[in-house]
């Protein structure tokens, strides 16, 4: 039973420890997201977005649930949510002072979204939004690289 434990424990984190994941976890943490959206935001071939998903949903990070044509995914644990936080708060104590400690400071904030990402629709706050973009001297914020990829190749598409 002792060494069960520390197993499972080491399985979940296992699961969390992609960027990627972590990223997914991160867009997962204010609203359920429908697969398609998550293709979106994320600048990786579907089949790699897929996978992750995928070793998410089998350790029981996050849920889907079919609603018509569309997969929606939402995390399953709100705990994962303050997990990821608490690790981010070791990395903002190892990096007090410097400016990558505000940047991870300042995104673990609670989000008080007052713009769109003009690519997804999603709503962000500036001061936590990790992608942002100038067109013609307008600020454009975005909830991940992939948006801002799409954004980049065509802005005038996006904006009205
Ligand atoms: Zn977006």
């Amino acid at each position: 039973m002792y060494e069960t434990m520390f197993e499972l424990h080491a399985e979940l984190l296992k699961a969390l420890a992609h960027p990627r994941r972590l990223e997914i976890i991160r867009l997962l943490r204010d609203k359920p997201l429908c697969v398609s959206d998550i293709y979106e935001m994320l600048d990786l071939p579907q089949a790699n977005i897929s996978q992750h998903l995928m070793v998410l949903r089998d350790a029981g990070i996050v849920t889907c649930e079919r609603n018509g044509k569309q997969i929606i995914y939402c995390l399953a644990d709100a705990n994962i949510v303050k997990a990821t936080d608490l690790l981010r708060n070791v990395l903002i104590e190892r990096h007090r002072g410097s400016e990558l400690a505000e940047h991870l400071a300042l995104s673990m904030q609670e989000l008080t979204p007052v713009v769109h990402d003009p690519v997804c629709g999603m709503r962000l706050s500036p001061c936590t939004a990790n992608f942002s973009a100038d067109f013609h001297g307008r600020q454009f914020y975005f909830c991940a690289s992939g948006c801002l990829k799409k954004f980049k190749t065509k802005p005038e598409a996006y904006v009205n």
